[in-house]
């Protein structure tokens, strides 16, 4: 059964269309990759499935309940956590307080976060402001895991960051898939996402188009729908 299913969403900007038609989901345990150029919906869809902006048709399933329209809290609190584009953590909190201040129920803690990510415990008592970018993007994936969520979804975590920074991200998401979390990322970077993916959602002008395996998406594919 799948953790979360979308069918034929769509969702407008007043009166334009940015969703015409995208459809998605994901198992539980897996990782599954959105991806389509700049534009093409991924954030809408993302923002979508969290209630950020509401959806006019289609449907949306989390843990076999429909959430289309429920409000955003009530959302996140089903087991959606969300690591946003732009990692947005509390500037003036310390890397603890920012970690303490999402907990919610307790298989992950403050420990298991910091040995996913030891500069975090590193720099426990650090204020956030004061961390690199790399560093603020782990600990916007650790507040997210403090939620505990059945699903994670990972907007553009990697997205401007240095390769050895990256690296440590993309380790962290191949531990935490091995451990059998189910999590949804959009990436840019296909030769780094394609190797943890078990498949693929493709969007094109807000609308699915492909769906599939990493080994599906050919050269030609990769070509068609996602080169610049
Ligand atoms: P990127 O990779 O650049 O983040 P994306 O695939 O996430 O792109 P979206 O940000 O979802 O794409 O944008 C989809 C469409 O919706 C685009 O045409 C965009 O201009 C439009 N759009 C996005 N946000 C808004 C908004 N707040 N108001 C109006 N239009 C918007």
């Amino acid at each position: 059964m799948s953790l979360l299913e979308l069918k034929g969403l769509e969702t407008f900007y007043g009166a334009s269309q940015a969703l015409f038609g995208v459809t998605l989901d994901v198992r539980e345990g897996e990782v599954v990759a959105l991806m389509g150029r700049n534009g093409m919906g991924k954030t809408t869809t993302i923002n979508s499935i969290l209630g950020l902006v509401r959806p006019r048709s289609g449907a949306i399933s989390f843990a076999g309940k429909t959430i289309s329209g429920l409000r955003p809290h009530r959302i996140a609190r089903l087991g959606l956590g969300l690591v946003p584009e732009g990692r947005r953590c509390f500037p003036n909190l310390t890397v603890m307080e920012n970690l303490v201040a999402t907990a919610r129920g307790n298989e992950w803690t403050f420990e298991k976060v910091t040995a996913l990510f030891p500069r975090l415990g590193e720099r426990r008592d650090q204020y956030a402001n004061t961390l690199s970018g790399g560093e603020q993007q782990m600990l916007a994936i650790g507040r997210a895991l403090m939620t505990n969520p059945s699903l994670l979804i990972l907007d553009e975590a990697t997205e401007g960051l240095a390769p050895v920074i990256r690296q440590d991200i993309w380790s962290a998401i191949r531990t935490l898939k091995a451990a059998g979390q189910s999590i949804l990322v959009v990436d840019k970077t296909l030769s780094e996402l394609l190797p943890v993916a078990d498949r693929c959602f493709v969007l094109e002008k807000g609308a699915t188009v492909f769906e599939g395996a990493p080994l599906a998406l050919t050269p030609e594919l990769q070509d068609r729908y996602l080169g610049v």
